[in-house]
Protein backbone atom coordinates (compact mmCIF):
# COMPACT_ATOMS: atom_id res chain seq x y z
CA UNK A 1 0.00 0.00 0.00
CA UNK A 2 2.96 2.16 1.04
CA UNK A 3 4.04 1.74 -2.62
CA UNK A 4 1.03 2.21 -4.24
CA UNK A 5 0.02 5.30 -2.55
CA UNK A 6 3.47 7.09 -2.01
CA UNK A 7 5.38 7.37 1.37
CA UNK A 8 4.23 10.72 2.27
CA UNK A 9 0.82 9.72 1.61
CA UNK A 10 0.81 6.26 3.41
CA UNK A 11 2.64 8.05 6.23
CA UNK A 12 0.19 11.31 6.89
CA UNK A 13 -2.62 8.60 6.21
CA UNK A 14 -1.80 6.42 8.89
CA UNK A 15 -0.64 9.21 11.53
CA UNK A 16 -3.73 10.72 10.96
CA UNK A 17 -6.14 7.42 12.22
CA UNK A 18 -3.54 7.24 14.90
CA UNK A 19 -4.42 10.53 16.13
CA UNK A 20 -7.91 10.31 15.80
CA UNK A 21 -8.18 6.49 17.37
CA UNK A 22 -6.12 7.34 20.22
CA UNK A 23 -7.82 10.72 21.00
CA UNK A 24 -10.84 8.54 21.13
CA UNK A 25 -9.48 6.04 23.65
CA UNK A 26 -8.18 8.57 25.63
CA UNK A 27 -11.87 10.40 25.93
CA UNK A 28 -13.01 7.37 26.68
CA UNK A 29 -10.98 6.52 29.39
CA UNK A 30 -11.63 10.02 30.60
CA UNK A 31 -15.59 9.56 30.24
CA UNK A 32 -15.31 6.67 32.73
CA UNK A 33 -13.64 8.73 35.14
CA UNK A 34 -15.91 11.66 34.50
CA UNK A 35 -19.24 9.31 35.56
CA UNK A 36 -17.97 8.31 38.83
CA UNK A 37 -16.31 11.85 39.70
CA UNK A 38 -19.77 13.48 38.55
CA UNK A 39 -17.59 16.00 36.00
CA UNK A 40 -21.20 16.77 34.44
CA UNK A 41 -23.05 20.13 34.34
CA UNK A 42 -26.68 20.46 33.54
CA UNK A 43 -26.96 24.03 32.04
CA UNK A 44 -30.69 25.72 31.16
CA UNK A 45 -32.38 27.32 28.71
CA UNK A 46 -35.55 28.97 28.95
CA UNK A 47 -38.38 28.26 26.51
CA UNK A 48 -40.52 30.84 25.84
CA UNK A 49 -44.70 30.23 25.94
CA UNK A 50 -46.07 32.46 23.15
CA UNK A 51 -49.47 32.67 24.79
CA UNK A 52 -48.56 33.74 28.55
CA UNK A 53 -45.43 35.17 27.43
CA UNK A 54 -43.83 33.90 30.42
CA UNK A 55 -41.00 31.38 30.66
CA UNK A 56 -42.88 28.23 31.73
CA UNK A 57 -40.17 25.66 31.28
CA UNK A 58 -36.32 25.10 30.98
CA UNK A 59 -34.13 22.43 28.60
CA UNK A 60 -31.03 20.55 30.52
CA UNK A 61 -28.60 20.83 28.04
CA UNK A 62 -25.18 18.56 29.66
CA UNK A 63 -21.95 20.16 29.73
CA UNK A 64 -18.56 18.20 30.83
CA UNK A 65 -16.52 20.37 33.20
CA UNK A 66 -13.28 18.47 32.08
CA UNK A 67 -11.02 19.29 34.96
CA UNK A 68 -8.21 19.49 32.07
CA UNK A 69 -9.76 20.32 29.13
CA UNK A 70 -12.36 22.99 30.86
CA UNK A 71 -16.21 22.56 29.23
CA UNK A 72 -17.28 19.85 26.69
CA UNK A 73 -19.69 20.47 24.34
CA UNK A 74 -22.24 17.54 24.51
CA UNK A 75 -21.64 16.74 20.46
CA UNK A 76 -17.92 16.30 21.09
CA UNK A 77 -18.76 13.55 24.21
CA UNK A 78 -22.13 12.51 23.51
CA UNK A 79 -21.51 10.36 20.19
CA UNK A 80 -18.18 8.62 21.86
CA UNK A 81 -20.26 7.48 25.04
CA UNK A 82 -23.12 6.25 22.99
CA UNK A 83 -20.75 4.44 21.25
CA UNK A 84 -19.44 2.49 24.57
CA UNK A 85 -22.61 3.04 25.82
CA UNK A 86 -21.31 5.15 28.62
CA UNK A 87 -24.54 7.05 27.82
CA UNK A 88 -26.85 4.68 30.07
CA UNK A 89 -24.86 6.18 33.05
CA UNK A 90 -24.80 9.81 31.94
CA UNK A 91 -28.39 9.52 30.89
CA UNK A 92 -29.22 8.09 34.32
CA UNK A 93 -27.52 10.93 36.17
CA UNK A 94 -29.20 13.48 33.83
CA UNK A 95 -32.70 12.78 34.78
CA UNK A 96 -32.01 12.46 38.22
CA UNK A 97 -29.86 16.16 38.32
CA UNK A 98 -32.70 17.42 36.30
CA UNK A 99 -35.82 16.63 38.24
CA UNK A 100 -33.81 17.48 41.50
CA UNK A 101 -33.09 20.57 39.96
CA UNK A 102 -36.73 21.44 39.01
CA UNK A 103 -37.96 20.44 42.36
CA UNK A 104 -35.20 22.45 44.55
CA UNK A 105 -35.30 25.84 41.90
CA UNK A 106 -37.65 26.05 39.03
CA UNK A 107 -40.54 26.65 40.76
CA UNK A 108 -43.62 25.65 39.05
CA UNK A 109 -41.60 25.31 35.39
CA UNK A 110 -41.01 22.18 33.31
CA UNK A 111 -37.50 20.63 32.60
CA UNK A 112 -37.26 19.06 29.53
CA UNK A 113 -34.66 16.11 29.45
CA UNK A 114 -32.62 14.98 25.97
CA UNK A 115 -32.74 11.02 25.71
CA UNK A 116 -30.47 9.43 23.50
CA UNK A 117 -31.26 6.18 20.94
CA UNK A 118 -29.35 3.66 23.31
CA UNK A 119 -30.61 4.52 26.61
CA UNK A 120 -34.45 4.38 25.36
CA UNK A 121 -33.78 1.44 24.39
CA UNK A 122 -32.38 0.49 27.87
CA UNK A 123 -33.56 -2.43 29.61
CA UNK A 124 -33.32 -0.06 32.59
CA UNK A 125 -34.57 3.22 31.05
CA UNK A 126 -38.23 3.13 32.53
CA UNK A 127 -37.03 2.14 35.81
CA UNK A 128 -34.74 5.55 35.61
CA UNK A 129 -37.41 7.82 35.08
CA UNK A 130 -39.14 6.54 38.23
CA UNK A 131 -36.73 6.65 40.56
CA UNK A 132 -35.63 10.07 39.43
CA UNK A 133 -38.79 11.25 40.27
CA UNK A 134 -39.69 9.23 43.64
CA UNK A 135 -36.13 10.36 44.80
CA UNK A 136 -36.75 13.87 44.10
CA UNK A 137 -40.46 14.07 44.60
CA UNK A 138 -40.81 16.31 40.75
CA UNK A 139 -44.68 15.76 39.70
CA UNK A 140 -44.13 14.04 36.43
CA UNK A 141 -46.43 16.20 34.23
CA UNK A 142 -43.37 18.73 35.32
CA UNK A 143 -41.27 16.36 33.62
CA UNK A 144 -40.59 16.00 29.73
CA UNK A 145 -38.54 13.78 27.80
CA UNK A 146 -37.17 14.58 24.47
CA UNK A 147 -36.38 11.96 21.37
CA UNK A 148 -35.17 12.46 18.18
CA UNK A 149 -36.65 10.51 15.13
CA UNK A 150 -33.43 8.15 15.68
CA UNK A 151 -35.34 6.55 18.61
CA UNK A 152 -38.10 5.63 16.23
CA UNK A 153 -36.50 4.07 13.14
CA UNK A 154 -36.02 0.54 14.46
CA UNK A 155 -38.10 -1.91 16.29
CA UNK A 156 -41.69 0.67 16.28
CA UNK A 157 -43.05 -1.95 18.59
CA UNK A 158 -40.60 -1.30 21.29
CA UNK A 159 -40.91 2.00 20.72
CA UNK A 160 -44.02 2.75 21.32
CA UNK A 161 -44.69 0.10 24.17
CA UNK A 162 -41.95 2.35 26.12
CA UNK A 163 -43.61 5.93 24.74
CA UNK A 164 -47.12 4.57 25.98
CA UNK A 165 -45.54 3.24 29.61
CA UNK A 166 -44.04 7.10 30.03
CA UNK A 167 -47.53 8.54 29.10
CA UNK A 168 -48.94 6.46 31.92
CA UNK A 169 -46.33 7.63 34.48
CA UNK A 170 -47.28 11.33 33.43
CA UNK A 171 -44.15 12.33 31.97
CA UNK A 172 -44.01 14.48 28.63
CA UNK A 173 -42.99 13.50 25.20
CA UNK A 174 -41.19 16.01 22.69
CA UNK A 175 -40.20 14.77 19.19
CA UNK A 176 -37.08 16.64 19.22
CA UNK A 177 -34.96 18.46 15.35
CA UNK A 178 -38.02 17.35 13.93
CA UNK A 179 -37.55 17.21 10.07
CA UNK A 180 -34.04 16.47 10.36
CA UNK A 181 -34.04 12.32 10.44
CA UNK A 182 -35.78 9.89 8.20
CA UNK A 183 -39.02 11.98 9.47
CA UNK A 184 -41.92 9.67 8.21
CA UNK A 185 -45.49 11.93 8.99
CA UNK A 186 -46.68 8.22 10.32
CA UNK A 187 -44.85 8.50 13.30
CA UNK A 188 -47.25 11.23 14.31
CA UNK A 189 -50.35 9.34 13.99
CA UNK A 190 -49.08 6.37 15.84
CA UNK A 191 -46.95 8.01 18.46
CA UNK A 192 -48.09 10.08 22.08
CA UNK A 193 -45.96 13.20 21.19
CA UNK A 194 -46.70 16.10 23.36
CA UNK A 195 -45.06 18.57 21.08
CA UNK A 196 -43.13 18.59 18.29
CA UNK A 197 -39.89 20.84 17.99
CA UNK A 198 -39.22 22.06 14.60
CA UNK A 199 -35.12 22.23 13.87
CA UNK A 200 -33.31 25.51 14.09
CA UNK A 201 -32.12 24.75 10.65
CA UNK A 202 -35.81 25.53 9.69
CA UNK A 203 -36.12 28.24 11.99
CA UNK A 204 -33.02 29.54 10.58
CA UNK A 205 -34.00 30.39 7.17
CA UNK A 206 -37.96 31.10 8.06
CA UNK A 207 -37.67 34.43 7.42
CA UNK A 208 -35.37 33.91 4.34
CA UNK A 209 -37.37 31.82 2.79
CA UNK A 210 -41.12 30.94 0.96
CA UNK A 211 -40.36 27.90 0.72
CA UNK A 212 -39.39 27.54 4.54
CA UNK A 213 -41.94 29.55 5.90
CA UNK A 214 -44.25 26.93 4.17
CA UNK A 215 -42.91 24.08 5.85
CA UNK A 216 -43.01 25.74 9.33
CA UNK A 217 -46.67 26.65 8.34
CA UNK A 218 -47.62 23.03 7.63
CA UNK A 219 -46.07 21.68 10.70
CA UNK A 220 -47.74 24.02 12.68
CA UNK A 221 -51.10 22.81 11.02
CA UNK A 222 -50.25 19.35 11.16
CA UNK A 223 -49.06 19.28 14.98
CA UNK A 224 -52.53 21.68 15.65
CA UNK A 225 -54.80 19.33 13.76
CA UNK A 226 -52.99 15.91 16.43
CA UNK A 227 -53.28 17.94 19.33
CA UNK A 228 -49.60 18.91 19.85
CA UNK A 229 -48.00 21.78 20.74
CA UNK A 230 -45.49 23.48 18.62
CA UNK A 231 -41.53 24.78 20.09
CA UNK A 232 -39.63 26.87 17.62
CA UNK A 233 -35.81 25.97 18.86
CA UNK A 234 -32.81 27.81 17.51
CA UNK A 235 -34.74 31.45 17.43
CA UNK A 236 -32.12 34.06 17.32
CA UNK A 237 -33.75 37.20 15.98
CA UNK A 238 -36.82 39.17 16.69
CA UNK A 239 -38.11 38.61 13.14
CA UNK A 240 -38.02 34.81 13.55
CA UNK A 241 -40.22 35.37 16.57
CA UNK A 242 -42.72 37.34 15.00
CA UNK A 243 -43.07 35.05 12.30
CA UNK A 244 -43.63 32.02 14.07
CA UNK A 245 -45.79 33.83 16.65
CA UNK A 246 -48.05 34.75 13.14
CA UNK A 247 -47.80 31.14 12.53
CA UNK A 248 -49.14 29.97 15.67
CA UNK A 249 -46.32 28.51 17.28
CA UNK A 250 -46.69 27.83 20.84
CA UNK A 251 -43.47 27.96 22.24
CA UNK A 252 -40.08 29.48 21.25
CA UNK A 253 -36.45 28.65 22.26
CA UNK A 254 -33.22 30.25 21.14
CA UNK A 255 -30.61 32.64 21.86
CA UNK A 256 -32.99 35.38 21.61
CA UNK A 257 -34.53 34.44 24.40
CA UNK A 258 -31.64 33.11 26.31
CA UNK A 259 -28.75 30.89 25.95
CA UNK A 260 -27.76 27.58 27.84
CA UNK A 261 -26.55 28.23 31.66
CA UNK A 262 -25.84 27.31 34.44
CA UNK A 263 -28.51 27.28 37.24
CA UNK A 264 -28.44 30.59 38.87
CA UNK A 265 -27.09 32.76 36.06
CA UNK A 266 -30.23 33.04 34.49
CA UNK A 267 -32.02 36.97 33.95
CA UNK A 268 -34.97 37.37 35.90
CA UNK A 269 -36.69 39.08 33.07
CA UNK A 270 -37.41 38.88 29.41
CA UNK A 271 -34.58 40.62 27.07
CA UNK A 272 -36.37 44.05 25.58
CA UNK A 273 -35.98 42.97 22.01
CA UNK A 274 -38.34 40.15 23.14
CA UNK A 275 -40.67 41.88 24.77
CA UNK A 276 -41.26 44.45 21.76
CA UNK A 277 -41.50 41.85 19.54
CA UNK A 278 -43.87 39.86 21.55
CA UNK A 279 -46.24 43.47 21.18
CA UNK A 280 -45.29 43.72 17.70
CA UNK A 281 -48.26 43.06 15.23
CA UNK A 282 -47.39 41.39 12.27
CA UNK A 283 -50.25 42.19 10.08
CA UNK A 284 -50.41 45.53 10.93
CA UNK A 285 -46.17 46.01 9.83
CA UNK A 286 -47.02 43.78 6.35
CA UNK A 287 -49.91 46.18 5.40
CA UNK A 288 -49.70 49.67 6.03
P1 LIG B 1 -30.89 19.66 21.07
O1 LIG B 1 -31.59 18.84 22.08
O2 LIG B 1 -31.57 19.89 19.77
O3 LIG B 1 -30.55 21.02 21.80
C1 LIG B 1 -30.52 22.27 21.16
C2 LIG B 1 -29.12 22.71 20.84
O4 LIG B 1 -29.18 23.94 20.15
C3 LIG B 1 -28.27 22.96 22.08
O5 LIG B 1 -26.92 22.65 21.75
C4 LIG B 1 -28.42 24.47 22.27
O6 LIG B 1 -27.35 25.04 22.98
C5 LIG B 1 -28.44 24.93 20.84
N1 LIG B 1 -29.14 26.19 20.69
C6 LIG B 1 -30.15 26.68 21.46
N2 LIG B 1 -30.58 27.87 20.99
C7 LIG B 1 -29.84 28.15 19.91
C8 LIG B 1 -29.82 29.26 18.98
O7 LIG B 1 -30.57 30.23 19.07
N3 LIG B 1 -28.90 29.16 17.96
C9 LIG B 1 -28.06 28.12 17.81
N4 LIG B 1 -27.21 28.14 16.79
N5 LIG B 1 -28.05 27.07 18.66
C10 LIG B 1 -28.94 27.08 19.69
P2 LIG B 1 -26.01 21.84 22.75
O8 LIG B 1 -26.28 22.26 24.17
O9 LIG B 1 -24.62 21.92 22.24
O10 LIG B 1 -26.56 20.37 22.60
C11 LIG B 1 -26.45 19.72 21.36
C12 LIG B 1 -27.20 18.42 21.36
O11 LIG B 1 -26.61 17.49 22.29
C13 LIG B 1 -28.64 18.56 21.81
O12 LIG B 1 -29.44 19.01 20.75
C14 LIG B 1 -28.95 17.14 22.22
O13 LIG B 1 -29.27 16.36 21.10
C15 LIG B 1 -27.62 16.67 22.77
N6 LIG B 1 -27.67 16.71 24.24
C16 LIG B 1 -27.55 17.77 25.07
N7 LIG B 1 -27.69 17.39 26.36
C17 LIG B 1 -27.93 16.06 26.35
C18 LIG B 1 -28.19 15.07 27.36
O14 LIG B 1 -28.26 15.36 28.56
N8 LIG B 1 -28.38 13.78 26.95
C19 LIG B 1 -28.35 13.44 25.62
N9 LIG B 1 -28.56 12.15 25.28
N10 LIG B 1 -28.13 14.32 24.65
C20 LIG B 1 -27.92 15.62 25.01
MG1 LIG C 1 -33.44 18.77 22.81
MG1 LIG D 1 -33.29 20.05 18.96
MG1 LIG E 1 -30.01 17.81 18.36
Amino acid sequence: RAKIQGRNTYCIFEEGMDAAVRKRRVLEADLSAAIEEEQFVLYLQPRLDLHSSGITGYEALIRWNHPKKGIIEPADFIPVAEQSARIVAIGEWVLKRACQMAVEQLGAARISVNVSPLQFRDRGFLDSVRTALEESGLKAARLEIEITENVLIEDDERALEILKALKKLGVGISLDDFGTGYSSLSYLSRFPFDSIKIDRSFVHSVSGSENVLAIVETIVRLGRALGMRIVAEGVETPEQLVLLQAEGCDEIQGYLVGRPQPLGSHATMLPDQVVEALLADPVRDRDP
